[in-house]
């Protein structure tokens, strides 16, 4: 434990009178902002993104896995995903009329 200290320390004053202690003051600093600012960034980034990816989730009628924005079919099963979309969200909004509508149609 000496010995590495020692020599961790004699290796610190070459750097330091080669380089000087203001470098080594900015480069500490510089590392304390990465990393302050590194966790930022990505929880920034992360919200951006979810919230852009969050009107772009679809979720497959046929098997259920989520997929997100690009792409139209699904990941898994390979199912038209904004037809079925469109579809489940008006059987969601009006599940009572559309019945309504079969029955009143069965009638005719
Ligand atoms: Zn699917």
């Amino acid at each position: 434990m000496n010995k590495n200290l020692v020599t961790y320390s004699i290796i610190f004053l070459i750097l330091i009178s080669l380089f000087g202690f203001n470098f080594f003051l900015s480069l500490i600093g510089n590392l304390l902002l990465l990393v302050l600012l590194i966790p930022l960034l990505i929880l920034s980034v992360l919200l951006i993104s979810f919230n852009s990816l969050k009107s772009k989730v679809n979720t497959c009628s046929q098997c259920g896995t989520v997929t997100f924005g690009i792409n139209n079919t699904c990941m898994n099963c390979g199912a038209d995903l904004e037809n079925e979309n469109t579809n489940s969200t008006e059987s969601l909004k009006k599940p009572s009329e559309t019945t309504i509508e079969v029955k009143a149609e069965e009638v005719k």
